[in-house]
């Protein structure tokens, strides 16, 4: 019998597994609740200007299409894990698809990579905003970067923009004290490109902390670049024409109005919305931060975790723990001989 895995979860995490696996032998398959693989990263756009910005994409390259294709992986979308019994080295799992809830049984392994949450899709902060025109988060500027032309990203010059940092982040009201570790990387990348494409807008940060991007002095390098920083949290964002952040104007307690015509909220990573249910289901525990951790290693269950759903990682951190993830099982496959 061929060892069988299956995955939990199709974004980068469980794509890069799959194949790994796939290429040598095993059969997989994925379980994804949405219409189709690929997860957030599949939304995102290239953030080079004028020269890579090393924004870690490019290491997905064509791994949708090469997993669609795999003839050992099975993809089954709109699907939802249900139930899993047995253990390690034999589970049968029970999921619900647009066919009805059906089984899987004689799986070895089983890989949790069900991913995150953005800020701006589980909660409404506690800064007063509106999601409208000139108001967006992270990942709907993602969006836009994935949909630029040789022209640029918007038609028309964006005037002036800001950044709003760790947006349901480093907040105990968000119910998030950590810090999301991508989006300083994500951001900082797309105001270089921005300027890039627009040398005369006006690009402004409201930060608290900037996390390692690039090495030497990469704020410096920004602000050189004509990229501006206040640091300070705004005290409010009011959507208009233009919209407007309150802030208190860092070294003295004066609340002061900024205009500008786009405002980036810049969320980070929130845990999977399932993440209970799924430690349930799988004997795995959630964090302090509603992350999920491994009660044993996954070579003692034949449970393991790949990719943000045990935290917030960057795109590079992600593949190489998936492929490691993977080696492990393939190393317990040679181990078993080939098949259980
Ligand atoms: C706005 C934004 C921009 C970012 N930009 C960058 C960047 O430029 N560079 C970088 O290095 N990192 C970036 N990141 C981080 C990057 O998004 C993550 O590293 C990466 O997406 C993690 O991949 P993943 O597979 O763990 O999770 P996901 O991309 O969330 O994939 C999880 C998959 O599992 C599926 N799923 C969830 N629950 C279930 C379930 N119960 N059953 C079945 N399927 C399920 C989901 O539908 C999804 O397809 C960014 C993050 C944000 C928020
Ligand atoms: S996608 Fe990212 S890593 Fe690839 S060329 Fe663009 S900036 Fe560089
Ligand atoms: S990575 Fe930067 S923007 Fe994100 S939470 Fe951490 S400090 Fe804030």
């Amino acid at each position: 019998m061929n060892h069988r895995t299956l995955i939990i979860g199709g974004g980068l995490a469980g794509c890069t597994a799959a194949l790994e696996l796939a290429n040598n032998g095993c059969e997989v398959t994925i379980l994804e609740k949405s219409d189709r693989i690929g997860g957030k990263v599949r939304q995102y756009g290239c953030k080079a200007a004028g020269r890579c910005n090393n924004c870690g994409l490019c290491l997905a390259g064509d791994l949708w299409n090469q997993v669609e294709n795999h003839g050992k992986i099975t993809i089954i979308i709109g699907s939802r894990l249900i139930d899993v019994l047995g253990s390690k080295g034999d589970f049968s799992v029970i999921y619900k698809s647009g066919k009805g809830v059906l089984s899987l049984d004689r799986i070895q392994d089983i890989i949790v990579a069900a991913g995150f949450e953005e800020f701006s899709t589980v909660s409404s902060s506690s800064l007063e905003f509106n999601t409208e025109d000139g108001i967006i988060s992270g990942h709907q500027m993602e969006g836009l970067f994935s949909r630029r032309t040789n022209d640029g990203i918007f038609t028309g010059s964006p005037g002036s923009i800001a950044f709003i940092q760790c947006l349901g982040s480093r907040d105990v009201r968000e119910k998030a004290a950590y810090c999301s570790r991508v989006c300083c990387g994500y951001s900082t990348r797309m105001a270089r490109v921005l300027k890039y494409y627009y040398p005369e807008a006006e690009i402004v940060f409201f930060y608290m902390d900037l996390q390692w991007v690039e090495a030497g002095e990469y704020l410096d390098r920004l602000e050189n670049e004509g990229i501006k920083f206040i640091r300070c949290r705004p005290v409010k964002i009011k959507a208009g024409k233009p919209n407007r952040i309150q802030f208190e104007q860092p070294g003295t307690a004066a609340v002061v109005e900024k205009d500008f015509d786009i405002i980036v909220l810049t969320e980070g990573i929130h845990p999977a919305e399932n993440a209970e249910r799924l430690a349930e289901l799988c004997m795995l525990k959630v964090d302090k931060s509603g992350f999920l951790k491994n009660v044993k290693g996954g070579e003692h269950t034949g449970i393991y975790l790949a990719g943000c759903i045990s935290g917030p990682k960057r795109i590079e951190e992600v593949y190489s723990e998936s492929l490691a993830v993977a080696r492990v099982i393939l190393g317990r496959k040679a181990n078993d001989g080939g098949s259980l």
